[in-house]
């Protein structure tokens, strides 16, 4: 580009010590919480100065699992990138489907909504296979008979 302006020099670069990186802006950033999160992310919270996910906190209490992670703890780690991240994560997304699942009255939620859709008959036949997973779990048998198992009780 320098060559097609008439005069024009490169600029003289600072020696590398005196230059500041962007890694070194980052380490020395203060972060705050921003509390304009909580109305992008109605499950944040922020209380002594830490923030978390309500919703992973209680699912994980209830279940007694992922109680290290950072949302679920807290963390003071303030930047945006985190909280995305952990809206897009596996757990907080299958936290939310339970906490969404156990809200529902238990006649309103999806499942009962099928049961009722069924036949007659097509509901004796899955209570047959439930009863014969059952079965074969509570013997410790191979689920690999299953299949067989189910066209003997259909037969
Ligand atoms: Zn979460």
């Amino acid at each position: 580009m320098l060559k097609y302006v008439a005069g024009a020099k490169p600029c003289k670069k600072l020696p590398t010590t005196e230059r500041k990186s962007t890694n070194d802006y980052e380490k020395t950033r203060k972060r705050d919480f921003q509390g304009k999160w909580l109305n992008i992310y109605p499950w944040l919270k922020y209380e002594n100065n830490v923030m978390y996910c309500s919703v992973c906190r209680v699912q994980s209490m209830k279940t007694k699992q992922h109680e290290s992670l950072a949302f679920v703890k807290g963390t003071y780690n303030f930047k945006l990138e985190s909280v995305k991240q952990h809206d897009d994560s596996i757990v907080h997304k299958r936290y939310i489907d339970i906490g969404e699942a156990k809200s529902q009255p238990s006649c309103k939620s999806k499942a009962a909504e099928a049961l009722r859709t069924l036949h007659e008959s097509q509901h004796n036949s899955l209570a047959i296979k439930f009863r014969t997973a059952h079965a074969l779990a509570k013997t410790h048998m191979s689920f690999r008979t299953f299949s067989t198992i189910c066209v003997l009780d259909e037969a």
